[in-house]
């Protein structure tokens, strides 16, 4: 589990917990190896526990999707496709562009209408993608994108598409090696619920290969307006400030229940403001700029402390998924502008409060 040396990226350096990829096929970007970063400045919040952010945002595209794409691109192109699909809250689409221009084939992002962060939309744009604005929800514009790839022959890349999970396993592969053992709880958002059910693929495909003795427990968050698997039922017009995890019907969702029962673990819900209070205090206080869906999973943990499950002791997880230059327009509607001043020592050692 010693890993020394340039990293290849995920498919390669977990050739072989994964479908096998023709060498000469890999279409990467070196995603993966993303840092596991020891909280040192929230102890007032969570208490006396061992707590980690795995900060997915650093990821080429700057979000977890990167793990599953590039084993999906790979496989599309090894399979002779001429074109990806995608529906896409953002992310989705910013990292199959990326590797579609990579892999040299076309990508075809559909997105709902006004309501992905700017950055995302850019991304896409920049990477060459056909973007299309669907007027209707994110689970509009997946229902269309499954009628198109059973009619056309381009190949879809959302979560739905296998190879997408077995990508993101690697996850957990990384938390384990990183940490020599399995966290006693690991923290995520949840959207379309397919990262949860891959992260719980990974730590128990470690477990039956005996690299780690234990399990975490799996705890989930979706956002209060957009909380179909806590409510039980599909929310027709979901609504959050974390754009990602905008989502009413999850592809994922049984999976995800499943996940729940095995780990023992829970799927609730948090509050934007509960969101958007611990995106600003994992900035402000530990240097790290998130997106707002990824802060769910820290304001579930705070959410767990306040019920009183955490123990002492117990080591926690927090997967940050996105980076937080994604969503510009969200950091500014929290933020206090910047004072203007005269170049003038005077006035500014004064604004500085020196
Ligand atoms: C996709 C995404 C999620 C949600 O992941 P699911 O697998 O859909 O549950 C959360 N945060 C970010 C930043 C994402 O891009």
């Amino acid at each position: 589990m010693d890993r020394k040396g340039l990293w290849l990226g995920i498919v390669r350096e977990f050739r072989e917990h994964l479908p096998p990829v023709r060498e000469d096929g890999v279409v990467t970007l070196l995603e993966g190896n993303t840092p596991l970063v020891e909280a040192e400045n929230l102890a007032d919040v969570v208490g006396s526990i061992r707590l980690l952010f795995k900060f997915e945002g650093l990821n080429p595209t700057g979000s977890f999707k990167d793990r599953g794409m590039t084993l999906a691109v790979s496989k599309a192109k090894e399979e002779g496709a001429q074109a990806v699909i995608c529906a896409s809250t953002g992310n989705t689409s910013a990292s199959a562009a990326a590797y579609a221009s990579r892999a040299g084939i076309k990508a075809y992002v559909l997105v709902p209408e006004g309501s992905i962060a700017l950055g995302k939309l850019l991304q896409a744009i920049m990477h060459g993608a056909v973007v299309l604005e669907v007027r209707g929800s994110f689970d509009d514009a997946l229902n269309i994108v499954k009628e198109i790839t059973s009619n056309y022959p381009v190949t879809m890349v959302n979560s739905l598409n296998p190879y997408r999970l077995e990508g993101q396993k690697t996850a957990a592969f990384e938390v384990c090696e990183h940490l020599g053992y399995a966290p006693t709880y690991h923290c995520l958002p949840v959207g379309n619920a397919g990262n949860i059910t891959a992260y719980w693929m990974g730590y128990k495909e470690y477990r039956e290969k005996g690299y780690v003795s234990s399990l975490p427990r799996m705890m989930g968050f979706q956002a209060e307006g957009a909380a179909p698997i806590v409510r039980g039922e599909a929310v027709e017009e979901p609504k959050t400030v974390a754009s990602a995890i905008r989502i009413g019907n999850p592809a994922s969702w049984k999976p995800a229940l499943r996940v729940k029962e095995e780990s023992g673990g829970r799927i609730e819900m948090v509050s934007d403001e509960e969101i958007l209070h611990a995106y600003r205090l994992v900035a402000s206080r530990e240097g790290i700029f998130c997106e707002p869906a990824s802060a769910a999973s820290l304001a579930g943990l705070i959410k767990m402390k306040k019920e009183g499950l955490l123990k002492d002791g117990d080591t926690v997880v927090c997967t940050l998924t996105g980076h937080g230059l994604k969503d510009p327009d969200t950091a500014m509607s929290i933020s206090v502008k910047p004072r203007k001043v005269d170049p003038s020592m005077k006035e500014i050692v004064e604004a500085l409060g020196l």
